[in-house]
């Protein structure tokens, strides 16, 4: 996972002259312990243990001195919603509304153009949610150590990694970790109707959802790659001994959907399927923080 996130920075990075830093194993690995404890049940959309997690993606924000790109002059994105009470997603009007946020940290370069970097921290709680595909779900805790502590983490590290590089890159990046993803997308479909950066300036959207077990042949799928030009022969340049599945289509089924809708090209990357979705044994034990991987491929100069 480690050197699958180095991967992922150095899209950001195509014409920096040295690359000195690298992806913390220790702090992916601290993040993912935290977000995926029982402690913090499952991070369900609305509950209390998923205000716990955003609390501790915003105090990670704040230490690595992201500027803070809230709705209220902090960290967060509130954002209100019913959840719809049938399968087709109808909203039930009597249903409880719920009270949610997106955490959002800013880099600024002094650029034109922003490119937004997301990962939904929240999850399936106790199984409630006809979600779960466990046999008897309600009451088990579902930790989301992939799904996704995982991409939660990647986004806190690409951030310390873009503030403390010592580089000003080319654009600017804004960090955004959503909620209600498990429940339709939502954070990432309500920050884009009330974004707190102008939209039309964004260069492109990079999701991370379940990026934590790259298997022994190193395969990663990237979707999005139809929704600008430049991307396939990036990665195809970068990608090192990763073997790297394409998909072209900006709509799937994760937060990168909501910034397709708004024309704004999109790169999605997932390591898997695997037994574990969307189930208690979700832990993260089963995360491969260490494996190496030689996507080197570095402009040197
Ligand atoms: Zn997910």
């Amino acid at each position: 996972m480690q050197s699958f996130v180095l991967f992922i920075s150095m899209l950001f990075l195509v014409s920096q002259t040295a690359f000195t830093q690298s992806i913390s194993e220790k702090n992916l690995r601290k993040h993912i312990t935290y977000l995926a404890s029982d402690k913090l049940k499952g991070r369900a959309t609305g509950s209390r243990e998923e205000r716990k997690a955003a609390d501790y993606i915003a105090k990670q924000f704040k230490k690595i001195g992201l500027t803070r790109k809230g709705d209220q002059g902090d960290y967060f994105h509130h954002f209100h919603f019913k959840k719809s009470s049938d399968p087709h997603g109808n909203v039930d009007e009597k249903a409880p509304q719920i009270d949610s946020r997106n955490v959002v940290g800013y880099i600024d370069n002094q650029a034109e153009y922003t490119i937004v970097i997301g990962a939904h921290y929240d999850h399936l709680g106790l199984g409630h949610d006809r979600n779960s595909l466990e046999a008897n779900p309600e009451g088990k805790i579902h930790n989301g150590a992939d799904d996704n502590a995982s991409g939660t983490a990647g986004v806190i590290e690409l951030a310390r990694h873009l503030a403390q590089n010592g580089v000003r890159e080319g654009h600017n990046f804004l960090f955004l970790c959503f909620s209600g993803e498990e429940l339709g997308l939502v954070g990432s479909k309500k920050f884009t109707e009330s974004p707190t950066i102008d939209l039309s300036k964004v260069s492109f959207m990079v999701n991370m959802d379940m990026i934590g077990r790259l298997n022994t042949e190193k395969r990663i799928m990237v979707g999005g790659v139809g929704t600008a030009p430049d991307f396939v022969p990036t990665i195809n340049q970068l990608k090192g001994d990763l073997t790297v599945k394409l998909d072209s289509a900006g709509i799937g089924p994760s937060d990168h959907t909501s910034f397709y809708l708004k024309n704004i090209p999109v790169l999605f990357f997932f390591t898997g399927q695997h037994t574990d979705y969307h189930k208690p044994s979700d832990d993260v034990d089963k995360i491969n923080f260490s494996e190496n991987s030689n996507c080197s491929n570095l402009p040197s100069g």
